[in-house]
């Protein structure tokens, strides 16, 4: 099942640690799982997802690929370059208006040829439906939702696991805590899956971006729902409930995309300590909540933790104004 997809990225993504962190925080060993590296059109975590989503479309005969998200949205840039490579015609729904110029993830999604549409608004929820009764009308649209999560793209992430299994077997390496970004859920859902089928036992603790629910669902909900279309897709026995589905809501007090002190103290320690880029959205967000961890040594003592770094570089060069006050 996990074999059946379209080639995008370069993998393994590097495993490796994080020696100067390590040696500030004494009671932990820490290491990074490097998802920014995945070497499509500067990488993230949306590769994994899309090689699973765009075989699907493939294998479905569709020619165009619509999806949508916020104009910094990593997910775009990364569709659109997954749609150069196959060969399919990439439509992206963006929120807002058209910006005189382009920044960041807009600016690479309009280089890799996507068509972006602008919805005019800053509504969170998009009506992908409505464009699709506008554009290219007549024609069959292969539809990738938010984030691209859902259960196929999921698998890219239940994939990720038996990576990662294999990276600590070579290197005699257990961990204990895996730290990431939760935001529309797939790689969650898909980790959740991944630690079942392939056994591995570790810790997550997901950093919730988003303050709002999306689409009427509350993330555990939304990750609910694909990791029970997961267990039957994939055969596993276990019957899951919303208990077993833990985010972290300590840290996501901003709206999504507001960069915040504690966006920025992660950003700067990170490429100050390591020379790794963090972004403001995402991984910022997702590393203060785990430096807040380690400082308030929440954690167990010489325990081995994973910060699983998600991509977002792009978003940094949208953010000049507020981040030249590190
Ligand atoms: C999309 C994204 C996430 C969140 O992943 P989900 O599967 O949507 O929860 C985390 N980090 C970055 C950089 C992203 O682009």
């Amino acid at each position: 099942m996990t074999d059946n997809k379209y080639n995008l990225g370069f993998f393994p993504t590097p495993l490796h640690p994080l020696s100067n962190l390590s040696q500030e925080y004494p009671d932990y060993n820490i290491f990074i799982k490097r998802d920014d590296q995945t070497g499509l059109a500067s990488g993230g975590n949306k590769t994994r997802k899309l090689e699973y989503l765009i075989k699907e479309a493939i294998d479905n005969g569709y020619k165009i690929v619509f999806t949508a998200g916020a104009q910094q949205s990593n997910h775009c840039r990364q569709t659109a370059a997954a749609c150069a490579l196959a060969g399919l015609e990439c439509h992206l729904i963006v929120r807002g208006t058209e910006p005189k110029t382009y920044q960041g993830n807009l600016l690479l999604s309009h280089i890799l040829g996507a068509k972006i549409h602008f919805t005019g608004n800053d509504d969170k929820e998009i009506d992908i439906e409505s464009f699709n009764h506008r554009i290219a009308k007549g024609e069959k649209k292969f539809i990738i939702p938010f984030g691209g999560s859902n259960i196929i793209g999921a698998l890219g992430y239940v994939e990720a696991v038996k990576e990662l299994k294999n990276q600590l077997t070579n290197l005699h390496l257990n961990i204990d805590y895996i730290f990431f970004a939760s935001s529309s859920g797939g790689t969650q859902a898909g980790l959740i899956l991944g630690l079942e089928l392939y056994q591995l036992k570790t810790t997550l603790i997901p950093i919730k971006i988003d303050k709002d629910e999306t689409y009427g669902l509350e993330l555990e909900e939304a990750i609910l729902k694909i990791v029970k279309e997961g267990t039957e897709l994939l055969n596993i026995q276990r019957e899951y409930s919303i208990a077993d589905i833990s985010v972290n809501k300590n840290y996501n007090k901003a709206a999504y995309g507001v960069l915040t002190d504690n966006e920025r103290t992660a950003i700067n320690i990170m490429a100050i300590n390591e020379g790794i880029l963090l972004d403001p959205v995402y991984t910022g967000r997702a590393f203060y909540g785990m430096l807040s961890f380690l400082k308030e040594k929440k954690l167990k003592a010489k325990s081995n933790i994973l910060f699983w770094h998600t991509g977002g570089l792009p978003a940094l060069f949208d953010y000049a104004s507020g981040l030249k006050t590190i």
